[in-house]
């Protein structure tokens, strides 16, 4: 195992191992892993440097400040390369995903005994980001209900424009819905 903690994100080695230490906490194979990847024998490695580069800002910028505030996690997902979101969103050959996790930009996050509207509004006040989603949280299923979707353009790629926003269910259309600001329910 390297400690690769010390190296800045945009000189970070295209070559690291899976063991390889990213930032204080967190390891190389926690940027790219995936049960659904692993179930399905996809191989969800970065295409190229760039994704590979922007989720190790993304792991040093949001994913371990969010570690040292509120404890021990690993990301659900940060890296999904377009095999993968295929798989996930049940979606054909032909279908590109333009989610951010697919350059490496976003994780999706969650931390044991802490309210994911909690983790959501620390986010919001204590992080810089492009968008911060809380998403299918349900506080009548639990505080641990649902998950936080963080991602950020590291410099020199684009704004961060600092979005915030709650994909919850809406109970009149009985799907989920994408609304302004952190809420609970389409409704609030
Ligand atoms: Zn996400």
């Amino acid at each position: 195992m390297a400690d690769l903690t010390g190296i800045p994100w945009n000189e970070f080695p295209e070559q690291a191992s899976p063991v390889d230490k990213v930032s204080k906490n967190f390891k190389f194979y926690e940027l790219t892993r995936s049960d659904t990847a692993a179930r399905r024998g996809i191989a969800n490695d970065f295409p190229s440097v760039q994704e590979l580069r922007a989720a190790v800002y993304l792991c040093r910028e949001v994913i371990q400040p969010v570690r040292d505030k509120f404890g021990r996690f690993s990301p659900n997902s940060v890296f999904r390369g377009h095999e993968l979101e295929r798989a996930l969103k049940g979606r054909p050959d032909s279908w590109t995903s333009t989610s951010q996790h697919t350059r490496g930009e976003a994780c999706d996050i969650e931390v044991a005994g802490v309210s994911t509207m909690e983790l959501a509004r620390w986010v919001q006040a204590n992080l810089a980001f492009d968008q911060t989603i809380l998403e299918c949280y349900n506080a009548a299923a639990g505080p641990n209900s649902g998950w936080v979707h963080v991602s950020v353009k590291p410099p020199g790629t684009g704004e961060n424009r600092g979005k915030v926003l709650s994909y919850v269910k809406d109970p009149a259309a009985g799907r989920y819905v994408y609304v302004d600001g952190l809420q609970e329910s389409a409704l609030a």
